[in-house]
């Protein structure tokens, strides 16, 4: 199973350190958050480096450290899934997976077949994570873990740390 689709957007790039949290950020592409920011901070976009940060209590979500510029999650026009604790938790931004869904087929069927749904529509050039996913980055770590959480789940409930 892998964890994402090879495509350049998810193997190259490089990180910075979060101001809001501390933690590192991977560097997107402009056209990251120039798609999915408010029209209003889009305009304060600069030609600098910018970066995502997907720490769950952290409330930023673009920074550069050049320009000194954060933008926080209300700024975003989608929610943003790894900063979200209650459904509809967007997991897949592409072909709307959401934690419940992917939750939901494991409870009723006992597997999962997102992954290859959402492989298949990779490979067909069908997605479009760099513009919809706020990380830029293809969803299928996130998926697969999510699916392990939810195999978890059904084999015991109360195993299931809010992680
Ligand atoms: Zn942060």
């Amino acid at each position: 199973m892998s964890d994402c689709c090879g495509g350049p957007e998810c193997t190259v790039g490089t990180s910075a350190i979060c101001q809001g949290c501390g933690q590192k950020g991977k560097s997107v592409q402009k056209l990251t958050p120039e798609h999915l920011l408010v029209e209003s901070k889009v305009l304060e976009l600069k030609k600098a480096e910018y970066f995502y940060c997907p720490t769950k209590t952290c409330d930023v979500v673009y920074f550069t450290n050049d320009g000194n510029q954060y933008f926080k999650k209300e700024e975003v026009k989608v929610r943003v899934g790894s900063k979200e604790t209650e459904d509809p938790i967007p997991i897949c931004y592409c072909f709307d997976f959401t934690r419940e869904r992917i939750f939901d087929e494991i409870r009723t069927t006992g597997k999962s077949t997102t992954t290859s749904y959402i492989t298949n529509k990779i490979n067909g050039g069908e997605c479009a994570c760099e513009i919809k996913n706020p990380s830029g980055r293809c969803c299928l770590g996130e998926v697969n873990r999510t699916i392990k959480q939810a195999q978890l789940y059904a084999d015991s409930p109360e195993a299931l740390t809010q992680s």
